[in-house]
């Protein structure tokens, strides 16, 4: 969930805006950013870790011969990164699956070669929710392993590659970083790093182990920053907790005040809040209020990865649960008919249905993946604006340079 923000603000006042109006931004210095793609890139809320037991922390093996363990950390010297900048995990061989850690928009992928020692590794944009920027880089990817391309979006969990042994590597294992820049135009090398197995872990995504039809909603919800890790989705919804909620699923609101006054001033002003919305935060979001909000969020624009289950399995769940086939479709046939006020279920499952389908996953032949695509469901594959790399300058033993180098604005 959103924490309030003044960094996206401030990318605005510099001019470097990758959300409309602004000349293109180069995001992370490599990826020219169309306004199409900026108001389509969404929250990344929790987050998996990339390797293993998605949620859990690699530590020790436990005995158990296929867990990654952890064989090198983030070195640092008098309080700062200057040794090895990622986590190097690994069970020993290679060919694990490797996954997104977050909901995130790809923004490199380094291919054949030495690539200063990141060999195949693939880079990938995250809008935190306090409005900073993380990139997280899997370098030593296996050849050929690759599955996604830059300008592409993709959803936590989402399988990129798998652990190789390419650049700087004497065996196999996964190379992961974390970086986090306050400025998208600088370079990502050059954003400063951090543990990325703490950062991921202070982020986590809950197990969810129960298997009802709202798990893969929920699950989903949770890494698009829509509820919190582990919000219960039997209980019902504040009407704060949806305003939230509506923020984040829009593209129309850039940054959520922490308070609900002026949250709820800023629904009102993009549109998504009649302006005489009122009523107590803290008591249920009621269905009609449900409906109403739905249909404004639809018209507004939505910044919401692609449904996490796909659409005939969605339509049952929406028939069974709602009444009516697709809420999209007809918002305010919600409004009536219902014991009870919405669950969290209800919300994410009518969220996701307004998200609607991966015009890619429509097109696949019927039976080719499975129903239930959540929570490594392909995003959205739209072509961007690209732009060649900058010439690279090498380190001197070819490595990942040990400390950033002084960043440059990019205007
Ligand atoms: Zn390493």
């Amino acid at each position: 969930m959103f924490r309030p923000s003044g960094r996206l603000n401030a990318w605005r006042l510099r001019g470097l805006s990758c959300f409309g109006w602004a000349a293109p931004l180069l995001l992370a210095g490599v990826l020219r950013m169309s306004p199409e793609v900026s108001e389509r890139w969404g929250w990344s809320g929790a987050w998996l870790q990339p390797v293993g037991d998605p949620h859990a922390v690699p530590i020790s093996s436990n005995g158990d011969p296929t867990a990654y363990q952890v064989m090198r950390s983030v070195e640092e010297r008098e309080g700062k990164v200057r040794g090895h900048q990622g986590a190097d995990l690994s069970n020993g061989r290679g060919g694990g699956p490797v996954r997104a850690a977050g909901n995130g928009l790809v923004v490199k992928v380094g291919g054949k070669g030495w690539n200063r020692g990141y060999g195949r590794h693939v880079v990938l944009a995250h809008r935190l929710a306090d409005g900073a920027i993380a990139y997280s880089v899997y370098a030593h990817l296996a050849p050929g392993s690759v599955t996604v391309r830059r300008g592409q979006f993709v959803s936590a969990g989402r399988v990129i590659g798998k652990v190789g042994m390419t650049g700087r590597a004497t065996s196999p294992h996964l190379h992961f970083e974390i970086r986090i820049a306050e400025d998208p135009g600088l370079r990502w090398e050059n954003a400063p790093v951090v543990d990325p197995l703490a950062f991921v872990d202070a982020r986590i995504a809950s197990p969810r182990s129960d298997s009802t039809w709202a798990r893969p909603y929920l699950a989903w919800a949770e890494c698009a920053a829509l509820i919190r890790p582990g919000e219960d989705g039997h209980r019902t919804v504040s009407r704060a907790q949806w305003w939230q909620a509506l923020a984040a699923a829009t593209n129309s609101v850039e940054a959520v005040p922490a308070n609900q006054e002026s949250l709820r001033m800023v629904l009102v002003q993009a549109s998504l809040l009649p302006g005489d919305a009122r009523g107590d935060r803290e008591s249920s979001l009621g269905w009609k209020e449900l409906a109403r909000d739905l249909r404004r969020a639809r018209e507004q624009g939505l910044r919401l990865p692609w449904s996490p289950v796909e659409r005939t399995v969605r339509l049952r769940d929406c028939r069974r649960e709602f009444g009516v086939d697709s809420p999209a479709h007809n918002p305010t046939s919600l409004a009536e008919g219902h014991e009870g006020p919405p669950t969290r279920a209800d919300v994410c499952l009518a969220l996701a249905d307004l998200a609607g389908d991966d015009p890619a996953s429509l097109s696949r032949p019927r039976g080719s993946r499975s129903a239930r695509r959540a929570p490594g469901a392909r995003m959205i594959a739209r072509a961007t604006g690209d732009t060649a790399d900058a010439p690279r300058r090498l380190s001197d033993d070819g490595h990942p340079p040990a400390s950033p180098r002084p960043a440059k604005a990019k205007s």
